[in-house]
């Protein structure tokens, strides 16, 4: 039976170097080979801890096709570690198909876990986290968005979602319009660095906080909702017909559109203040 090497999936800091962990460090001296999504990056790391390993290259670019060569030399007992620049591998980051084919082929994969955005944010969120969506990065185009946040309206638990620092607006006035200005959220940016940020409140609230031009790295938590579905539905055709027709008429199009009595829709409108 030939003795495979190991891949080890390594979580490096979100920012802090500190944060590292000694497991982290032991292996990272240990392993025969280091694939890291920025060599220069993972370099930098490396220097500060006096370690030094043969490093190669594994980013979203050239995964598929580098995989394959590193399941080669898992094959023949090389170890390995595959670090991000960031915190956990595979989070938003390369890794997947590398762990896939490890599966595929009886390579042991193995954890060494540490820092992870989602996960230091929502532990300060202040909003549940027995049950919690990660969605990762929304799309970057506006109607691609807008459509995404509409599957995720109904979700219960609370959401977890990336942002890069130039796009945080238009997806902070988006939430607002499909989940309602007034949905509890957290806004972390710049975790564990000198300018860490909390800002809470509703979505509405942490727009008008986070300045115009916010810098750095950003993870948006957002409350699951709490309505249930119907109702959250005949709000949404509420907010989107009342905004743009006449009481009467909007209350007579939600009936029909969502096939309830009007007086029901009336009701509705009459609770959240429409007359
Ligand atoms: N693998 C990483 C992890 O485990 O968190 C995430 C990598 S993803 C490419 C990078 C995104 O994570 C950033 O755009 C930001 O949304 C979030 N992020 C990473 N570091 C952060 C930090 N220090 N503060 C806030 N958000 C951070």
């Amino acid at each position: 039976m030939p003795t495979y090497g190991t891949l080890f999936i390594v979580a490096t800091p979100i920012g802090n170097l500190s944060d590292i962990s000694a497991r982290a460090l032991t292996t990272l001296r240990q392993v025969d080979l280091i694939a890291a999504e920025d060599t220069r990056h993972t370099k930098r790391l490396l220097q500060q801890a006096g370690i030094q390993r043969p490093l190669i290259a594994l980013h979203e670019h050239n995964e598929r096709q580098r995989a394959q060569s590193l399941i080669e030399r898992l094959h023949h007992g090389t170890d390995i570690a595959l670090v991000s620049d960031a915190g956990t591998p595979l989070i938003s980051d390369p890794g997947f198909p590398l762990v896939r084919a490890c599966h595929t082929a009886a390579i042991p994969v193995v954890p060494i876990p540490g820092p992870s955005a989602l996960i230091a944010a929502l532990s300060v969120s202040g909003l549940p986290t027995d049950a919690f969506y990660f969605a990762g990065f929304p799309p970057h185009k506006k109607s691609a968005r807008r459509t995404w946040l509409e599957q995720l309206r109904q979700q219960t638990a609370t959401l977890i979602l990336y942002e890069s620092n130039h796009r945080v607006h238009d997806t902070l006035s988006d939430m607002q319009a499909v989940f309602g200005a007034d949905r509890r959220a957290m806004c972390a940016r710049e975790l564990t660095k000198t300018f860490e940020t909390l800002l809470h409140g509703t979505l509405h609230d942490i727009q008008s906080q986070l300045g115009v031009q916010p810098k750095g790295e950003i993870v948006l938590v957002v409350a699951g909702t709490t309505a249930d579905p119907a109702t959250d539905e005949l709000e949404h055709y509420l907010d989107i017909l009342l905004a743009e027709l006449p009481r009467k008429q909007a209350i007579t199009l939600t009936a029909k559109l969502l096939k309830l009595p009007k007086n029901q829709v009336y009701q509705q409108a009459l609770s959240r203040n429409a007359f």
